[in-house]
This record gives C-alpha cells, sequence and structure tokens, in this order.
C-alpha cells in the first residue's frame, strides 16, 4: 500500500449512536473523502446490531458487539446515545445474551467482542456483580468465536481499582488459553506499568482525543512501543483540539495520530501507516471476507 492509501482508522467510534441520526451520511461523507476507517462499537443489544448493519453497508465500516458494563444495571439515560425514544428502555439493565451476540458476532464483518469490562466510575457497588457476569460470559463468547475484546475500564476517582481488577479476571484465561486471549484497551487512562501489564497478557493500548488536551498523557504515550498503540475517538465524546466544544467523529482520529507523531518524535506517514498495521494484525482487518453486502 502507498503512503496516500493507508487510512486512518478509528478503531472505538459510536457511529451506532442516536447523536448521529440527522446527518449520518454527512459524517460518513467526511470519512471517506479524509480516507478514514472506524470500527463502530455497540454497548447494548439495539447499538450493536446498529453497528452490524452499518458494517454491512459500508466498506470502510467495521463492528464490534457486546455488552457495556453500565448498561448491566438500571443506568443513567444518554441521549447521544440512544435518543430520546430510549428513556423507558435504559431503565433496566441487560442480561448479557450470549446466543444474542453469538448470532451478531457470526457476520464477517464484527471484528471483536464489546465494549466490556468494569466501569465503577458511574455504576452503584451492587450492580458489580452484574458487571462481572457479563464480562465473564463475553471473554467466553470472545474465546469461542476466536475475536479479541474491546474492554472498557474506568476506575474510581483517583484510583486504578478497575484496571487492577480486570488484569487479576484475565490472567487465569490467559494460563488457559493462551494467545486466542487478546484485545485493546480503550480509552487508556492508566500508568506505564498497568499499560505494560495489559501488553503482557496480548492487548493493545488505545488514545482517544483526551491525549490532545489533557496533562499526564506524555510519558505514558511514549513509554507505551508505537507497535501496540491503536487511534480512537471514542465520538460523540471527548472531541480532541482544535475541535472542543463541538461533537466528536472519526476523521478528527486524524488529531490523534499528530499527537502520538509529536511526541513519539516520529513522521505522521509512519504513525499513521504503523497503527492501521496493528488495528489489521488485533482485527484482522482484510484477513477474513469482508465484503459488505451493499456499498453505498
Ligand atoms: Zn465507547
Amino acid at each position: 500500500m502507498s503512503d496516500e492509501s493507508i487510512p486512518y482508522i478509528d478503531i472505538h467510534a459510536h457511529l451506532n449512536f442516536a447523536a448521529y441520526d440527522t446527518d449520518r451520511q454527512a459524517v460518513l461523507d467526511r470519512m471517506r473523502a479524509a480516507g478514514v476507517y472506524a470500527i463502530n462499537v455497540g454497548t447494548q443489544a439495539s447499538t450493536s446490531q446498529i453497528a452490524v448493519d452499518m458494517a454491512d453497508q459500508h466498506e470502510h465500516l467495521f463492528a464490534i458487539i457486546g455488552l457495556h458494563p453500565i448498561h448491566t444495571d438500571a443506568s443513567y439515560h444518554d441521549t447521544d446515545e440512544i435518543g430520546q425514544e430510549g428513556i423507558a428502555f435504559t431503565s433496566r439493565g441487560e442480561v448479557f445474551d450470549s446466543a444474542y451476540y453469538r448470532a451478531l458476532a457470526a457476520h464477517s464483518r464484527v471484528v471483536g467482542i464489546g465494549e466490556t469490562g468494569l466501569d465503577y466510575y458511574r455504576t452503584s457497588p451492587d450492580s458489580l456483580e452484574k458487571q462481572k457476569a457479563a464480562f465473564h460470559a463475553q471473554i467466553a463468547l470472545a474465546l469461542e468465536c476466536d475475536l479479541p475484546l474491546m474492554l472498557h475500564i474506568r476506575p474510581s476517582q483517583k484510583s486504578y481499582d478497575a484496571y487492577d481488577d480486570v488484569l487479576e479476571i484475565l490472567k487465569p484465561y490467559k494460563e488457559i488459553h493462551g494467545d486466542r486471549l487478546r484485545g485493546n484497551v480503550h480509552f487508556f487512562a492508566g500508568t506505564p506499568e498497568i499499560a505494560q501489564a495489559f501488553i503482557g497478557l496480548g492487548f493493545y493500548i488505545s488514545f482517544t482525543g483526551v491525549i490532545t488536551f489533557a496533562s499526564g498523557f506524555k510519558e505514558l504515550v511514549k513509554a507505551v512501543p508505537l507497535d501496540r498503540i491503536m487511534s480512537e475517538t471514542d465520538c460523540p465524546y471527548v472531541t480532541p483540539e482544535p475541535y472542543r466544544g463541538i461533537r466528536n467523529e472519526p476523521t478528527y482520529v486524524i488529531e490523534v495520530v499528530k499527537r502520538i507523531a509529536l511526541w513519539k518524535e516520529c513522521s505522521e506517514t509512519e504513525v499513521k501507516r504503523t497503527l492501521y498495521e496493528n488495528a489489521c494484525r488485533l482485527f484482522k482487518i482484510g484477513g477474513r471476507n469482508q465484503t459488505p453486502s451493499t456499498k453505498i
């Protein structure tokens, strides 16, 4: 692939959310013009189904399907995620239905399971058992389907507790399943030591646009080897500089790549190429029969 034809890749986007209902096609057109691919990540049954439908229709989109830890319990309602209509729907927690998600995972453009993990920030302590049950079930499905995990890990304030607990949960699986257990830690905000512990278990580390405006990420990004880093937006949230204040979208992943290149003292082209190769390696993009059934 020539340098110009290598795409940027946003490995964690939510174009499947209601925040894009009025102008989704325009967002997709801007991605195509800028040479940006994205993986839309599901957070519950409905958004997982939409992610698969979008990947089925657009050659620059892929899907990851699963149940977010905050949706295992009665959760606050985010209109950016499922719009006004979902208010009643989110008043109950979803129990992870392996059969439902197994059927979605059979689609060739599904490249992972998640987002799953532990969230100690926005949840009540009594949801912990539900979060853990859903996490174990999704690890089992990922191993069964030979797909990587997309991890969401959010500790309580001024703590790394959820990272420690996820590492403890993953270790026994690693001992039994070896390289078959693998994935990415999305929105990483831990220490270099925690990053190294995940890399040791076969995981990659991804950074959002937060690195363009929050302090404390420079040493972390420098410490993680470039061949284990991936770029993401987590759109519609956390818009990077210089677009702060407006809704985020996958094309802004370019700002994340630029910042990584600056701190790694590498050319933007080299970083773009390496991050794309990393995503291809973990998610087997280009490695399966991934032709969308319809092209729009
Ligand atoms: Zn997400």
